[in-house]
C-alpha cells in the first residue's frame, strides 16, 4: 500500500484532491480525517499542513506527496522530484515600501526582513553577500513593514495584489515555484510500479487536456486538402457517407491548433464539424 501526503487545507489541497480524481483514484476529500483510502488502487491519502509534506516523505512515513516547489526548497528535504504538476505557480519575492527608492540587492544590507521562508532568503543572501536580520514569522507577512516589525518582506507572490494593498512593491524575484509530486529516494519494487502507473495515468491525463477530437463531413473533391490540414496520430480516419460526394473525417489535434484547422477546414467546404474533448489518451 503506497501513501501519498496532501495538503489538509489550503490551496493545493483542491487541486490535488482533482489530480487524484483525474487519474481515476477515487478518494473521499475527508478533511476532518487524517487517512483514507482509496477505493479503486492500492493507496491511502495522508493529509497534512504543506510544512509537514516534504519532512514524511523524506523519511519514508508516507512514499509520494504533492507540495508547493518552495517548501522542498525551503526544507531542503532529500526526496526526489517527480513531476512538476503545472499548478500552484507563484514565486517567493523581496518587498520593500514602494516609496523606498531601490538600488540594487546591497539595499538589504542591514535591514529587517520579515519571512515564512528562513532558510531560501539566508541561501539568496549569502550568494549575494548581503547582510540582513531574517525576522521568522509565519502568518500576514505583507503587513510587518506597516507594523514596524520589519523594513522590507520576503514572501509569495502570484499577481502582485496583496502587496499593493499593503503599499509594497516587488523588487526581487528569488524563487520560482509550481506544485509537484515528490517521492521517496528508496521506494521498495512495489512501490515504484505503483509509482510508474501513477506517472503514466498522470501523462495520458497531460496529453488528452492539450487536444481535441474532431468530427467534420468534407466534400470528396477537397478529402486531399482536408487531409493535409489535418495530420492526427497516425492519419484521420476517412469514411465514406451514404451520399458519395461527401466523406466523414475524424482526427485529433493540438488545442492550440484548433480554431485555425477549422478556418481552414471551413474555407474548404467542410461542414457539420463537432469538436469533443478527450477524456484520455494513451500513448
Ligand atoms: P498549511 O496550513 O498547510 O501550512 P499554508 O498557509 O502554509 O498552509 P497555503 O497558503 O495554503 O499554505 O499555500 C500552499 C502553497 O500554495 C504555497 O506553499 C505555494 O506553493 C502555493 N501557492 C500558490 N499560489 C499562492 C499564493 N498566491 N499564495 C500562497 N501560496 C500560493
Ligand atoms: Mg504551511
Amino acid at each position: 500500500m503506497l501513501r501519498i501526503a496532501i495538503q489538509t487545507k489550503g490551496r493545493l489541497n483542491e487541486e490535488s484532491m482533482e489530480m487524484l480524481n483525474s487519474i481515476d483514484i477515487n478518494v473521499e476529500n475527508a478533511k476532518r480525517k487524517f487517512l483514507s483510502k482509496a477505493n479503486n488502487f492500492p493507496i491511502e491519502v495522508l493529509y497534512l499542513r504543506d510544512d509537514d509534506i516534504p519532512g514524511v516523505v523524506a523519511n519514508n512515513t508516507a512514499q509520494l506527496g504533492i507540495v508547493g516547489l518552495n517548501e522542498v526548497e525551503e526544507k531542503q528535504a532529500d526526496v526526489e522530484i517527480v513531476a512538476k504538476l503545472g499548478w500552484g505557480g507563484c514565486r517567493i519575492s523581496l518587498a520593500i515600501p514602494k516609496d523606498e527608492e531601490y538600488t540594487g540587492v546591497e539595499y538589504f544590507n542591514g535591514k529587517r526582513i520579515a519571512t515564512s521562508y528562513p532558510g531560501i532568503l539566508e541561501r539568496f543572501l549569502d550568494e549575494k553577500g548581503v547582510k540582513a536580520n531574517i525576522e521568522v514569522i509565519t502568518g500576514s507577512v505583507e503587513i510587518a513593514p506597516a507594523a514596524g516589525i520589519a523594513d522590507a518582506i520576503f514572501d509569495i507572490v502570484s499577481s502582485g495584489g496583496t502587496l499593493v494593498t499593503n503599499g509594497l512593491k516587488e523588487v526581487e524575484r528569488v524563487f520560482e515555484s509550481e506544485a509537484v509530486l515528490i517521492a521517496n529516494k528508496n521506494l521498495s519494487a512495489e512501490d515504484k510500479e505503483l509509482l510508474d502507473e501513477i506517472m503514466f495515468r498522470i501523462e495520458s491525463e497531460k496529453v488528452s487536456a492539450k487536444k481535441k477530437y474532431l468530427l467534420m463531413n468534407v466534400p470528396a473533391q477537397n478529402l486531399d486538402k482536408a487531409l493535409q490540414i489535418l495530420p492526427s496520430m497516425r492519419s484521420p480516419t476517412v469514411m465514406p457517407l451514404a451520399d458519395k460526394e461527401w466523406y466523414s473525417l475524424h482526427s485529433v489535434v493540438d488545442a492550440g491548433e484548433l480554431w485555425n484547422k477549422v478556418k481552414q477546414l471551413k474555407a474548404i467546404g467542410a461542414e457539420g464539424i463537432l469538436v469533443l474533448s478527450l477524456d484520455k489518451i494513451i500513448l
